[in-house]
């Protein structure tokens, strides 16, 4: 089994290019993830039978090794003095067991990745913001998610910076939702546990309860439109439920 997950390809994977643009740049790197970066074959191997030749190479292309003395592993609480400003690399494992959050003293702001759910601006025109926890293959893990999530509210913390996507502010109702949703798809999951196609069931109900949460709020886009964004999502959600049934 790959240390990372399928999904870590939108993670790191575009790191070989973005180290040939910045000849004077370290990479740093969570120790799961130091392999990989600097031999991406065996990642690209595994990617390649997932998603086929073709469609992998038109989603990330090739993957671009670093060079061994251009990385180093950080490890947890690693602090990074960046011209004068202070980053805490903070482990988070629970969305993927290779994934760090990167506090930024100065903003008190985080930069989340995956970790603290995703988040699309065009659906946030509700009454609430809406937060989703990626359940991407392979990784998912409830309770080391509620885990990571409990150290995060312990910062001090204003404000979330979203891979997918954007800024937030309002932080103790985005993490309440969040922890529910975490719980709410593990159940989800247990509950098709036995059913014939368990993964196509899961994928339905997330789906659906996403589209009700947004009619709920009286978010203006059409319930179609709704589930046409979502519907990558909550596929790879599904699959990656499926994954952490097997095991149970
Ligand atoms: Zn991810």
């Amino acid at each position: 089994m790959l240390e990372l997950s399928r999904g870590s390809l939108d993670h790191a994977g575009g790191s070989g290019g973005l180290m040939q643009h910045f000849p004077n740049a370290t990479l740093l790197v969570h120790k799961r993830g130091y392999r990989h970066l600097i031999d991406p074959a065996k990642l690209e191997q595994g990617s390649l039978a997932v998603y086929g030749e073709e469609a992998f190479e038109s989603m990330y292309g090739r993957l671009i090794p670093v060079a061994a003395e251009r990385v180093q592993v950080a490890e947890d609480g690693f602090e990074l003095n960046f011209n004068g400003r202070k980053l805490l690399f903070i482990d988070t494992p629970g969305h993927a067991r290779h994934h760090y959050c990167v506090y930024d003293e100065m903003s008190q702001g985080l930069f989340s990745g995956d970790t603290f759910g995703a988040s699309y601006p065009e659906l946030n025109t509700g009454k609430n913001r809406f937060i989703f926890p990626p359940t991407t293959p392979i990784q998912f893990d409830p309770r080391a998610w509620y885990t990571t999530l409990d150290k995060l509210m312990a910062l001090p913390l204003e404000r979330i910076y979203v891979t997918y996507f954007g800024m937030h502010e309002d932080i103790p109702p985005l993490h309440v939702m969040l922890r529910q949703a975490i719980e709410d798809y593990a159940a989800t999951a247990l509950k098709f546990a036995a059913s014939a196609d368990r993964e196509a069931a899961i994928e339905d109900s997330l789906l659906q309860s996403s589209v009700g949460y947004f009619l709920e709020q009286q978010c203006l886009m059409q319930p179609d439109r709704i589930k046409s964004l979502f519907a990558q999502d909550m596929q790879l959600n599904a699959q990656g439920l499926d994954f952490w049934l097997g095991q149970q």
